[in-house]
Parts: C-alpha cells; structure tokens; sequence
C-alpha cells in the first residue's frame, strides 16, 4: 500500500522513514544504495528463494504483468474469456494479470470502449488482447510522465512524483465531457470504489455476472 525504494549515492542525506539499506555497485562499478522507505510500515522485507524465471517463491500465485517480456496476451485472455465475471473485476485480479490498478483499469476500458461490467465469457479474444495492449499503452504512457500521484507517497525511483492525472481520458472525471465524443462521463461505485466511463463510448451491458 505504501513504501518506495529509492536510489541514492553514498553520501546522500538518509531519507525520513527509512528501514533498510542495500549497499550495491551499479554497472560501472560505482557505488549505489537503495534505500527501503516505509512512511505507513505496511510494508516488508524477506529473503526467498526464485525460481527458474527469477520469480521469488512467495509470489509465485501472481499472475505477469504487461510489461513482463515472458506475458502472454493470448494466455490471458483465453483465460479471461472462459469465465463470467466482468472484465473490470479480472483486469483487477493479480492472479489473472497483475499491475492494473484501479485508474488504469478505467483508461484502458475507456481507450477500449467497453463497460468494466461486461462479462470475460461474452468478450472475444481478440477483444481481450486489444484490451490488454490498451492497458500496457496506458501504463507506458504514465511511466512516461512519471506515474500518477494522487498521493504524495507514490513516487519514483528518484522520489519524484508524476503528473499523468494530467493525461487521465476516464479516472476522477465525472460530470466533464467525454474526451472522444463529449458526452458527461459518469461515475459508478464498484468494490468499495468508484469506476469511471463514458455512457455512450462504454454502454453497460445487458447481462452482467
Ligand atoms: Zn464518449
């Protein structure tokens, strides 16, 4: 829910909060901490074992992210599309694909035209994975501008905050004008938070799960 690694150089001052250091070199030899930053202390430190993949046993129930060389659209959207639950709730669900927040849930619904609520077994496939590559641009686009802060404790590896809620087309928006075809965007309450679409570019749908 909170804490940061964060690079620094020896000497640095020593950040607020701070748990852990890893004295490390970087790849011209030269030394680099990283400093484990904890303002909530939610958060934890563990040595594990990894797999073949490099992927520490602890967490090996969750699913590839995106941007992972090894995800597999095709995969997951196969698995996507064979159960009923609504699209938005297994966008959301680490052990289908992980790394898809809640804001960027919505911009990629938004970009794909599709309300959260339509069921993965009525979407088809290839809708799936256009979906998926929608929520990769999303995020690539906010990587590029450095996340998106709601919250001054989400930042990055350089402790600074991004300003992609700048370029947000659906999250937060209720009540403006579609950026695509200028109807009111609308909010909706969905598992104790909020999902924001478009009435007219993502319809809802006639049956749900
Ligand atoms: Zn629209």
């Amino acid at each position: 829910m909170s804490g940061q690694l964060l690079l620094a150089r020896p000497g640095d001052p020593s950040p607020k909060h701070l748990h852990a250091r890893f004295e490390l070199v970087d790849a011209s030899g030269a030394p680099l901490l990283v400093h484990f930053v904890d303002q909530r202390t939610f958060g934890g430190l563990a040595l594990a074992g990894v797999d073949a993949d490099g992927i520490p046993d602890p967490v090996q129930h969750i699913a590839r992210d995106p941007f992972d060389p090894l995800f597999d659209a095709a995969a997951v959207a196969r698995r996507i599309t064979s159960r009923p639950s609504g699209i938005k709730r297994q966008l959301l669900d680490q052990t289908i694909v992980s790394g898809i927040g809640n804001i960027y849930a919505d911009e990629a619904l938004w970009r794909a035209g599709l309300h959260g609520e339509r069921r993965g077994d009525r979407l088809t496939k290839p809708a799936v994975i256009r979906l998926l590559g929608h929520a990769h641009e999303v995020m690539a686009d906010a990587l590029g501008e450095g996340g998106t802060s709601f919250d001054s404790l989400y930042v990055n590896v350089n402790g600074e905050s991004g300003y992609f809620e700048r370029s947000l087309n659906a999250y937060g928006r209720e009540g403006q004008p579609c950026r695509r075809c200028g109807t009111l965007m609308r909010r909706e309450h969905f598992m104790n938070r909020s999902s924001f679409s478009c009435p007219r570019c993502q319809p809802r749908p006639r049956t749900t799960s």
